[in-house]
């Protein structure tokens, strides 16, 4: 009876060290969201990902951002 216990120590080990590999595998969508934005006050193109928002304009540092206002 104990290597049938060993067995399902062993099944559930398995199942649960494959979830955490799908888990943190990184996304394949990574490509998609690569959208290029225009800074608002110099008009430099910058990826979405980095560019600093404000409201609906983007800019392209903290600078640009403030100096528009
Ligand atoms: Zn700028």
């Amino acid at each position: 009876m104990r290597i049938l216990l060993l067995i399902a120590i062993g099944l559930l080990l398995y199942v649960i060290i494959s979830k955490l590999i799908r888990q943190t595998r990184p996304p394949q969508i990574q490509s998609d969201s690569e959208t290029m934005v225009q800074c608002h006050y110099c008009s430099l193109h910058i990826l979405e990902q980095e560019a600093i928002r404000k409201g609906d304009n983007y800019y392209c540092s903290a600078e640009h951002r403030d100096l528009e206002d």
